[in-house]
């Protein structure tokens, strides 16, 4: 790459399935890269491999990086410079690449036979040898290969590894230097024939017409790397892209992140209520931070922090509980128009509910709130009567006897409490403090301990042993139902 090229990087999914995390938290590092060099970002979608790629899948991943606010440059619905963007439409930019090398000698067709090919692995392997390619077709005579075409044999093409070389050789933008022997690679197949290249072959030649200046991709492709470097030399490519290879992401146990142990699809966590802006700050922490404990951090912040060079080289862990936990505080900090607006389609059997009182316990939830989904039944105790259940409120070993006299105390509070304004989202915090004035000065004044008095309250008004604070239930039950609620607290009681 000459100083003056723009930076190009792309992510070059298979549309075989659901947008999945470990694809975003790719596009995420090309695209923070590319934004902080002024470069291009783009989207190429592999779909040769036709029997698994749908169309439905593609949309999945192109709307899906989308939505979560990754814009592409360039991607096969938007188009660009240097399209198409979809393998399948690019057919015919790869067979005079590949006439070439068959004509230079640097890739050759390969007649074995499956039942050939397997008897020398076995012997290979016999001999405590990993299986590869001796390169047999190199020298096969044309007679012989004739015949072979005759038998109905039908040719691979196998690209040549020059004799010379000892070993391919690439430079990590993340690993530094990485090489490996060329006794551990093979004569490997690069098309099955002149119009049905493969994966390592293709790729290469797509971000070299497309003018890609660095490859970012995962750590499981570093194989690939090797291939596809001594592919760039057949073709003669001076300047070969950049690489980076991203550490793998493990599940908590430090297995491969799978679908079987987590969640892997983006709609997965969209559906459980995971905010889109929590879903790429988390990922954008696998393998990445910004050298401090900042852990919640917005997409700009990230794209101004980010350094790819400090990617870590070892694996990253997929932390559900962090997950969570970032996810509460995006929820947290939403404004509470926005709390509602995103709680809309996750409000179940609530839905219905007269629109002020949902709004009041929503209003009530939102700091607890983790993720979306868990919003029902953060509501339930706030939306459903339930009898009030004694052993909850003795179950702080608090004595009976003070919790009768906390019942006490709340019922006169009530009662003198000289209050008629309505409670509204606006007079909430006003309200709640000065309960907590009139609460106090009885505390003091009983020489109580807070909880001693403020649990019993709490419980009796929500039925629940976890729910918004005294001050909070008071407020949203108001006035008159608080004291209903606890005069038949008192009463049951004593009974
Ligand atoms: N289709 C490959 C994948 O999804 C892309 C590999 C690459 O980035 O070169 O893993």
């Amino acid at each position: 790459m000459s100083s003056e090229e723009s930076i190009r990087v792309r992510i070059a999914p298979s549309p075989t399935g659901l947008l999945h995390v470990g694809t975003v938290r790719t596009a995420l590092f090309n695209y923070y890269f590319a934004r902080q060099n002024k470069g291009n970002f783009i989207i190429r979608i592999e779909d040769t491999d036709t029997a698994r790629s749908t169309k439905e899948y593609e949309e999945n991943i192109i709307t899906g990086l989308q939505n979560l606010g990754l814009v592409a440059d360039e991607d096969p619905i938007k188009g660009g410079p240097f399209g198409p963007y979809r393998q399948s439409e690019r057919k015919a930019t790869y067979r005079p690449y590949l006439e070439q090398l068959l004509a230079e000698g640097k890739a050759y067709y390969c007649y074995c036979t499956k039942e050939e090919l397997e008897k020398v692995h076995k012997e290979q392997m016999a001999q405590k040898q990993a299986p590869r390619y001796p390169g047999t077709c190199h020298g096969r005579s044309e007679e012989d290969k004739k015949n072979r075409i005759a038998e109905g044999i039908v040719p691979v093409i196998r690209l040549k590894i020059p004799g010379s070389l000892k070993t391919v050789v690439f430079k990590d933008l993340i690993r530094g230097k990485i090489e490996q022997h060329t006794k551990e690679l093979d004569d490997f197949i690069i098309a099955k024939d002149l119009d049905n290249p493969l994966y390592n072959f293709v790729v290469v030649i797509d971000d070299v017409m497309m003018k890609i200046t660095h490859i970012i991709r995962g750590e499981d492709h570093i194989p690939n790397t090797f291939k596809q470097v001594l592919i760039y030399q057949a073709i003669g490519v001076k300047n070969p892209p950049h690489f980076a290879h991203l550490p793998l992401i493990l599940n908590s146990d430090k297995t491969k992140l799978s679908k079987r142990k987590n969640k892997v699809s983006i709609n997965d966590y969209l559906g459980e209520g995971y905010l889109p802006e929590a879903i790429l700050n988390f990922l954008s922490l696998l393998g990445w931070n910004p050298g401090n404990n900042q852990e919640v951090m917005d997409l700009n912040t990230i794209t101004s922090l980010f350094n790819l060079g400090k990617v870590q080289k070892s694996s990253a862990v997929f932390d559900t509980t962090k997950f969570l936990w970032i996810n509460g505080q995006y929820i947290r900090s939403l404004p509470f128009e926005k709390f509602i607006e995103r709680s809309r389609n996750f409000l179940g059997k609530y839905a219905e509910q007269n629109p002020t009182l949902l709004e009041h316990a929503l209003v009530l939830i939102q700091e607890r709130c983790k993720k979306l989904s868990d919003i029902p039944e953060l509501l339930a105790p706030l939306l459903e009567e339930k009898d009030i259940d004694i052993s909850l409120l003795t179950s702080q070993k608090i004595p009976p006897t003070t919790v009768a006299l906390a019942l006490e105390i709340g019922q006169r509070v009530m009662q003198n409490w000289d209050k008629s304004e309505a409670f509204t989202i606006v007079n909430k915090a006003e309200i709640c403090e000065e309960l907590k004035q009139l609460f106090l000065k009885e505390i003091v004044a009983h020489n109580l301990k807070n909880g001693d008095v403020l649990w019993p309250i709490r419980a009796a008004l929500s039925g629940q042993q976890s729910s918004p604070g005294a001050f909070e239930m008071i407020w949203f039950s108001g006035r008159e139902k608080s004291l209903q609620k606890l005069k038949i607290a008192h009463a049951a009681l004593r009974t």
